[in-house]
């Protein structure tokens, strides 16, 4: 079966292709540690499990590293407004997120490199792109990319910025630039943490974070690299502009962005403030699997509009699915219909939906019409010996792809 996946970079579909025996190297932009993450975020990492878990369907080992973000401008804030350090800010929170993606079955990534465990490793490809001529230093010692020196710049988003960016820069000093943030250098340490570096007392640039471990950690050239798609611009676009400038080669072969998730018709979003954490939905009774499967039900190049009644349509397919399972465990009397068409249907239905640019919505839609089907014929106790091994290991290999197991109970 050929994959095929929706690349940002080319606006097209393409075949997802990889020389054999080797790892997919898989980068997915990780959580800022300084709040409970809301289920529009959940939205993003769930949809890039599904894709892990479809290319290890398909006989791929994943190599996948996410980053978690534990010192930036918002964590640093939130700490001081909280008046407490901020590391004990970041475990808190870190620990939070481990728990909430367990919670929604989420497989682990083989490391989750913290940015303030990195600043060398970020430090040294600022100065490898200060020494390139890629970056400005200004006055106070802090580091900029020089977005002139980077022709591909907006490529990703097809946004040309850097044209009103070079127009401005002519008109003002060249050494106060309107570039992005690499390297802030710290003056002063007034309840804000600054790291000791190659380049002096300072605090790394978001993007330059996710350049650094996401090279580091897996390479020039990783194979995809996934993130919300209000990251597109201008972290993704800085990014490439950072590991391209730096190691010369490309950076990702295949970019993933998967669409927000809405409620009452606008983005879900800690500033707007109109977000569920994953908490508050297992507290009015949802099962995680709901949610997860509310999520898959949408492609994930297209918007949800959240509301509840679609949460208690995913949490009644959870239902029906825990009923088949039980029900095909309690079979004791069998008949002659060894159900091969239809499972064989339901398999390369459910692989084209997923081959094709991770269909997951007409795979989920198959799903339940499959569960609703065996359910009737179970009921007419119908199904041959072979017939109920072969509908439980067809629906335990869905579940596995969807990562339907149960991942926590409702106690949180
Ligand atoms: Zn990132």
């Amino acid at each position: 079966m050929v994959f095929v996946l929706f690349n940002t970079l080319t606006q097209r579909k393409e075949e997802f292709t990889l020389p054999a025996g080797r790892d997919v190297l898989y980068y997915t932009c990780g959580p800022t540690v300084h709040d409970y993450a809301h289920i529009g975020n959940f939205r993003t990492f769930v949809v890039q499990d599904v894709l892990k878990r479809w290319l290890e369907a398909g006989g791929h080992r994943v190599k996948h590293i996410m980053n978690i973000t534990d010192v930036d401008e918002k964590t640093i804030e939130r700490a001081a407004r909280k008046k407490i350090p901020l590391a004990s800010l970041t475990e808190k929170y870190e620990k939070v997120f481990f728990e909430d993606l367990d919670c929604l079955n989420i497989k682990r990534a083989e490391s989750y490199p913290r940015v303030s465990d990195n600043i060398d490793k970020i430090a040294e490809m600022v100065a490898g792109l200060y020494e390139k001529g890629h970056a400005i230093r200004d006055k106070a010692g802090s580091y900029y990319f020089d977005i002139n020196t980077f022709p591909d710049f907006g490529r990703l988003s097809g946004k040309t910025p850097h044209r009103k960016i070079r127009a401005l820069m002519q008109r003002e000093d060249y050494r106060a630039p309107k570039n992005f943030l690499l390297w802030k250098r710290c003056e002063s340490d007034h309840g804000i943490k600054c790291f000791e570096s190659q380049l002096g007392r300072g605090l790394p640039g978001w993007h330059i974070e996710c350049a650094s471990l996401a090279t580091s950690f897996l390479g020039p050239t990783i194979d995809i690299h996934s993130g919300g798609l209000d990251l597109t611009f201008p972290h993704h676009e800085n990014e490439i502009a950072e590991a391209e400038a730096y190691t010369g080669r490309r950076f990702a072969r295949f970019w993933v962005h998967v669409e927000h998730l809405d409620v009452f018709g606008r983005k879900m979003s800690k500033s707007l403030g109109n977000f569920f954490t994953l908490r508050q939905i297992i507290k009015r009774g949802y099962d995680p699997r709901a949610i997860r499967f509310l999520y898959l039900q949408t492609h994930y190049r297209s918007k949800i509009a959240f509301d509840f009644n679609k949460l208690d349509d995913a949490q009644r397919a959870v239902f029906i699915l825990d009923e088949v399972v039980n029900s095909l465990a309690e079979v004791e009397k069998y008949g002659a219909n060894d159900y091969t068409d239809e499972i064989a249907k339901f398999k390369s239905g459910f692989s084209e939906s997923m081959d094709d640019d991770l269909g997951t919505d007409r795979a989920a839609t198959l799903f339940i019409v499959f569960l609703r089907d065996v359910n009737r014929v179970l009921v007419d106790k119908q199904l041959s010996n072979t017939a109920v091994k072969n509908i439980g290991d067809t629906i335990n290999w869905a579940i596995d792809v969807f990562g339907l197991l149960e991942g926590c109970e409702s106690q949180q």
